[in-house]
Parts: structure tokens; C-alpha cells; sequence
């Protein structure tokens, strides 16, 4: 009985919306059931009458019930779907959010623990920020972030990459299967592409650059430390000067990339 129990709410968890279903479904069974029981025991005189007006009564009452039971269901998981949705993205830029980057990006690790491919972490700042805000506006500064997310998300290829925005005018790629070199020859693309992009059409006269920190790593590497990798080269980024790429790997260090 107990076992019984645990498979129907097992069930029910998969899906919710088998509740309804599954209550409705009960009750037009037991009321035909219990009708035939009582007419086959010969306890009323009138069987088929009874059969009919059981299940007409009952069918009456769980069908709507059951309709609108289930449609409640399908909102509330409409719901819970756009709740999730919203947690795991940024309002600005509609990117994931460093959260779901993260847990993305541990997932990645567990997978290529079995592949054995590298992959690589990209940080990237926009160079003067702050100074784009206070000449054109802060809205102009939120629609840099929105153009720089969608060219950033342009130069993603696999659908196992990813992009999110870390935090303020700050972006994180996860490149899967990658070696260190074909992750630098990707941020260099995308630094120029920035480096380049007409921000015109935000505001007369801006322009836009970013500086980046690059590192590869295994499933050996904890996802911390290859962050903090990353991080760190696009610190030696700003303080080559910015616009420019700093690659880094657990053995070396190396400033790849400079200004042009
Ligand atoms: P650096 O080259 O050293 O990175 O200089 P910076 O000016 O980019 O860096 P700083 O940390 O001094 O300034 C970052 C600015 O980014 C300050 C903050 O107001 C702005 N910022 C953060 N989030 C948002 C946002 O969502 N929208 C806008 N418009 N600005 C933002
Ligand atoms: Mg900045
Ligand atoms: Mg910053």
C-alpha cells in the first residue's frame, strides 16, 4: 500500500498537471464501480437507470472540476517555467547571470572529466566605463552593454559555449573544447570586433573598448581557481593599458595581445 503511495506521488511530481487527471479519473471509476456493485447485488430495482444516472452525476461534477484543476496547473507551471527563466538571466541584457554561468560551467567540467577536452574562461571590462555614463548618459550606457552582449554572443560557435553578463560592465564566456590558443584567437576576434563596432547610433562620437583576461583549464582545475585565473589576466589587461588581451595558464603567464 505504502508502495502504491510512493508511485502515485512519484507520479503526480513528474507532472503536476496528472493530478487533475488522476483525481477526476478516480472518482468517475469508483461512482461506476460502486453503482454496478450495488446493481449487481440486486440492491436497486431499476439497474441500468442507476448505472446511467451514477456516472451521469459524477461525471458532471469531476469533468469541469478536473478541467479546471488542470488549467490552474498549466498556469502555475507556466509560471514557475518564467520564474526560473528570470532567475537565470540578466534583466538588462537577457544573457544568463553569473550564477547560471557558474553552475553551467561546472556541469562543462563534469562532462569533459569523461571527454578529457580543455576549455577556456574569458573575463572581459569595458575600458571606461564610467566616463561613457557621464558624457552620454546612462542609457546610453545600457545600451552599449545590450550591443557589446550581442556581439559578444556572436562570436559563440558550440552550443555547449556561454555567455553571461558577471556584473556591471563586466562579461563571462565559457569556451568548451578549446586549446589555449584557439581561445585566444577567439577573444582577440571579439576584442577587435568591439574595438570596431559603430556605437553611433547609441550617441554621436562614442566608441567602445574592452580589456581581457583569458585562461584554459581541465577538469582538474576547480572552477575557482580558473576564475580567478581569468580574472587575474584581465587585471594585467587594464594595467597593460587596456584594449587588449592577457592570456593566462596554470604553468605561464603571458601578455599575448597588447593595444594596438
Ligand atoms: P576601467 O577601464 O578601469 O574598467 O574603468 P571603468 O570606468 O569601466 O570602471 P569603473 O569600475 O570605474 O566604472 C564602472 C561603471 O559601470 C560604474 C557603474 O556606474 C557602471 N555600471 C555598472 N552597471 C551598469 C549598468 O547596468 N548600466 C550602466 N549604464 N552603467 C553601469
Ligand atoms: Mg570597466
Ligand atoms: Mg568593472
Amino acid at each position: 500500500m505504502h508502495r502504491f503511495a510512493s508511485l502515485i506521488s512519484d507520479f503526480v511530481q513528474q507532472k503536476p498537471t496528472r493530478l487533475p487527471i488522476l483525481v477526476s479519473g478516480t472518482a468517475i471509476t469508483l461512482a461506476t464501480v460502486s453503482a454496478s456493485i450495488t446493481v449487481a447485488f440486486g440492491l436497486h430495482h431499476n439497474g441500468a437507470l442507476f448505472i446511467a444516472t451514477a456516472l451521469f452525476i459524477s461525471c458532471a461534477i469531476a469533468i469541469p472540476a478536473g478541467i479546471i484543476h488542470y488549467l490552474r496547473e498549466v498556469e502555475i507551471a507556466a509560471h514557475q517555467e518564467k520564474l526560473q527563466e528570470l532567475a537565470a538571466t540578466d534583466a538588462l541584457t537577457g544573457i544568463m547571470n553569473r550564477r547560471t554561468f557558474e553552475r553551467l560551467a561546472e556541469k562543462e567540467r563534469a562532462r569533459m572529466a569523461r571527454s578529457g577536452e580543455t576549455a577556456a574562461i574569458i573575463l572581459f571590462d569595458l575600458d571606461w566605463f564610467k566616463s561613457i555614463n557621464d558624457n552620454f548618459g546612462h542609457a546610453a550606457g545600457d545600451e552599449v552593454l545590450k550591443t557589446v552582449a550581442g556581439l559578444a554572443g556572436g562570436v559563440l560557435r558550440r552550443p555547449l559555449d556561454a555567455l553571461a553578463r558577471w556584473g556591471g560592465e563586466e562579461f563571462a564566456i565559457l569556451l568548451s573544447g578549446v586549446t589555449s590558443e584557439q581561445a585566444y584567437a577567439v577573444t582577440e576576434r571579439l576584442r577587435r570586433i568591439i574595438d570596431v563596432a559603430a556605437f553611433e547610433n547609441i550617441a554621436p562620437g562614442l566608441s567602445v573598448s574592452a580589456s581581457f583576461g583569458v585562461t584554459s583549464f581541465t577538469a582538474n582545475t576547480p572552477l575557482r581557481h580558473a576564475l580567478s585565473e581569468a580574472d587575474r589576466a584581465l587585471y594585467e589587461a587594464k594595467k597593460e593599458g587596456r584594449n587588449c588581451t592577457v592570456c593566462r595558464t596554470d604553468t605561464e603567464q603571458k601578455v599575448i595581445a597588447l593595444m594596438r
